[in-house]
């Protein structure tokens, strides 16, 4: 059955038009593109762009274009699969009905905590999908476990969390966002909207990858009504093709280029007096902290052109207003705090933030983060002591934050490994026994050193995982296999920023019943009702769950979002004026000075320093011995983005694939000649912690001293069995990256910075 509601439906000629908002799976973050699906015969025969979606208004990518490829692809898991313990790594897949899947989960987790106590189980979820807006809590919940990781199993917890948890912490705000008039329903023509003069793009590529609310083609919106660029990154990406200014920094140099910027703000008078004396605390500090960086010493460590340094600060300063975009390239180095702080820190010595085409600011927690938030607070405490910490005391900063809970990623892996101090297998309190992966593959995508995971997730008695295709990594430790229906099968809902910064939501219209499959959500109400029922009584089934978080939010409810698919909020410009950003109701931000903290009161607390600061990354050619500089002269960067993959995703997809066939790592031509390598040759990239194998690409992206390489590649046309396991081990960045070069709040890792030598290779194995 369809939804009961009609107002998203339209009937012509025998098919059925259902208009809905997209989501994943498959994978995709929450923007909520708003997508006409044409249904003949029970079937998605089409898919199109929504032209009266108030944001993206008719434009999709191909991967929302390919949606029916990938719900009928002959590849896809259709029903729930198991296998025995002793055939992981082998095609020994039995199709088994829900009921006796869900019973396996029951009788394993009832035995866990019989025997084993529950704290023995933990969760791992993927980034950006469906899930992470329930899995995070609700997964843990279900079993009573404290041990659940939220952005699995990433070093660091490199994404959105930094980003997140620093504008918390300097702001007490949630995830500030560039104005695009994403609130107004008339959009940019409302009188209340300027249009940024400047935009400020820092690691970010926006239009490729439409990271979490934000809807990259709104940078081409705001281009075509006047606004100039100015872009922070290392390769020359089309928007850096078109900034006035293009600051090509030393990947993981970020918090240099920013203090070299503040200086610029500071000592050439460019910044806003007025906001800076009401709204800001800790200026002094920050100034004296940042005088030494002038733009010679940033060009030495950073590589930047002092004169783009220089120009793009005054053009950034004096042009009002001028808005910002911040990307996870800052969360991926080991400076990630301090790289978002001085990202903070200039647009609010600029008085950007929340003004009319500046950043846009909303309450920490709204929405998702409330429920969240009481769903996290149903265990014991007993039960909520026992999280996995690291015994040294590292990494404070990680369990206080709002943005993330549960056990740190480096911290889980050396606490399965059991091997490294503190962790040996005689001292730790319980060994984990079970592990429940939320949409996500480590071993190809986010684990650093995947072949030490692998190597660690082996033991457990128990993996289930949740996905919509096979994937090295089920193929490799899983024991039960739940498989999920695509968003055009399932009702739901998405909020943009997970809540975070909601400028609309958008209802996920189911257009076609699924045929064996089921969603994260009724997945998690189904066993939440089998495993604690007490927390479960409210609602029965998803609709019913999302009806009471928006009538309990917003007074109105799921049916009515889904009639009207999309939903724009209330919203008004310069929130600190009015108490509306604070709990008290006062003027100002929720902090604990009541003020943007330049200096921050709350990271001494947990040991970091108040300020920004540059540390070197552990693996550059300035922080390591003469001799290792000298056999891995390049840098590399890793992660830009595909247009049609979602990092590990849609490799088995024929259109995708055809578009971008394979793993490509981009060279300069100098670079190239001399190492004689080829446009098309397969090339090793190897570091001093591992290699892997890629394909030239012969461009000018990149400068001479720096290679990008791509990650996520694993090949479902390769043999799946272990130990080839679809070849995942061959071309995967993450063989690159250290494990805990993380700094001391337990954010950021140097997914993005390394050192290496490059080299032709036989083919495609590394
Ligand atoms: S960003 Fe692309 S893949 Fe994601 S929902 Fe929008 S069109 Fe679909």
């Amino acid at each position: 059955m369809l939804n009961d509601t009609s107002g998203f439906i339209s009937e012509e000629d025998g098919t059925i038009k259902v208009r809905s908002c997209a989501w994943s799976p498959p994978g995709d973050h929450p923007v909520g593109c708003g997508v006409i699906l044409t249904v003949k015969d029970g079937k998605v025969v089409k898919v199109e762009g929504d032209p009266t979606h108030p944001i993206t208004n008719g434009r999709l990518c191909p991967r929302c274009l390919a949606l029916d490829e990938v719900m009928y692809s002959p590849e896809r898991i259709m029903h729930p699969i198991k296998r025995a313990k002793e055939d992981r790594g082998k095609d020994k897949w039995e199709r088994i009905s829900w009921d006796e899947a869900y019973d396996m989960i029951e009788a394993k987790v009832r035995d866990i905590w019989a025997n084993w106590g529950a704290e023995t189980i933990f969760t791992l979820v993927g980034t950006g999908r469906e899930c992470t807006l329930y899995a995070p809590v609700y997964g843990p919940a279900v079993m009573n476990t404290p041990n659940g990781n939220s952005t699995a199993p990433f070093s660091g917890q490199a994404c959105y969390g930094p980003r997140a948890t620093i504008s918390n912490y300097l702001l007490g705000s949630g995830y500030p966002e560039m104005d695009f008039a994403q609130y107004f329903p008339d959009r940019y023509d409302n009188p209340q909207y300027e249009v940024p003069r400047y935009l400020l793009i820092w690691g970010k590529d926006p239009i490729y990858s439409n990271p979490d609310g934000f809807f990259g083609h709104s940078v081409i919106d705001i281009m075509k009504r006047g606004t100039k660029l100015i872009v922070i990154d290392p390769r020359v990406t089309w928007l850096a093709a078109h900034a006035d200014y293009h600051l090509q920094l030393r990947p993981g140099t970020d918090a240099a280029v920013g203090m070299g910027m503040i200086k610029i703000l500071i000592e050439e008078d460019l910044y806003d007096h007025e906001f800076v004396n009401l709204w800001c605390y800790g200026f002094d500090a920050l100034y004296e902290r940042v005088k030494e960086w002038t733009p010679e010493k940033v060009q030495k460590v950073t590589w930047v052109d002092p004169e783009q340094l220089i120009g793009a600060t005054r053009a950034f300063a004096t042009n009002k207003p001028s808005t910002a975009l911040w990307g996870v390239a800052l969360d991926q180095s080991r400076a990630s705090t301090q790289a978002g702080m001085c990202f903070l820190d200039i647009i609010a010595l600029c008085g950007y933030l929340d003004v009319p085409g500046g950043i846009v600011l909303s309450k920490p927690t709204s929405f998702i983060g409330q429920w969240r938030y009481d769903m996290s607070n149903t265990l014991s405490e007993e039960m909520a002591a026992k999280v996995i910490k690291d015994p040294t005391g590292k990494y404070k900063l990680f369990n206080a934050s709002a943005a993330m809970g549960g056990v740190q990623g480096d911290t889980l892996l050396n606490y399965l490994e059991g091997e490294l101090p503190g962790f040996r297998d005689d001292e730790v309190p319980f060994k984990l026994r079970m592990c429940w992966m939320f949409g996500t593959n480590p071993l190809a995508c986010m684990a650093d050193q995947p072949q030490r995971w692998y190597k660690a997730l082996l033991p457990l008695d128990f993996i289930v995982v949740n996905d919509i295709f096979m994937t090295p990594t089920i193929m490799a430790v899983a024991d039960l296999v739940l498989p999920l229906s695509t968003f055009a099968e399932h009702n739901g809902l998405v909020t943009p920023h997970f809540g975070r910064n909601t400028h609309m939501i958008g209802a996920m219209n189911k257009a076609v019943e699924p045929i064996d499959t089921k969603s994260d959500l009724e997945i998690l109400i189904d066993m939440g009702k089998r495993l604690r029922p007490e927390l479960w009584q409210e609602f029965d089934t998803a609709e019913e769950f999302f009806d009471q978080k928006l009538q309990a939010t917003y007074g109105f409810g799921y049916e009515e979002l889904c009639n009207d698919v999309v939903r724009q909020m209330p919203f008004h410009y310069r929130k600190y004026e009015t108490g509306e950003l604070r709990d008290d109701g006062q003027p100002g931000f929720q902090t604990p000075s009541g003020r943007i903290e330049l200096y921050s009161m709350l990271l001494p607390v947990v040991d970091e320093d108040p300020l920004p600061y540059f540390e070197e990354p552990e693996y550059s050619p300035y922080s390591q011995p003469l001799g290792v500089v000298f056999e891995f002269p390049l840098v590399y960067t890793t992660g830009g983005r595909n247009l049609c993959m979602f990092h590990s995703e849609h490799r088995q997809i024929p259109s995708m694939r055809a578009m971008h066939k394979d793993p490509l790592v981009s060279i300069h031509p100098q670079t190239a000649e001399k190492y004689g390598i080829e446009d098309g040759d397969w090339v090793t990239i190897e570091t001093p912690l591992g290699k892997c194998t890629q394909k030239a690409k012969i461009t000018l992206m990149v400068t001479p001293k720096l290679i990008h390489l791509e990650h996520g590649w694993w090949f479902p046309e390769q043999d799946g069995e272990a130990p080839n396991l679809f070849g995942v081990w061959d071309a995967n960045a993450n063989n690159l990256i250290p494990h805990e070069s993380v700094g001391i709040t337990g954010y950021g890792a140097p997914y993005k910075n390394g050192i290496c030598k490059i080299y032709k290779a036989e083919g495609p194995k590394g």
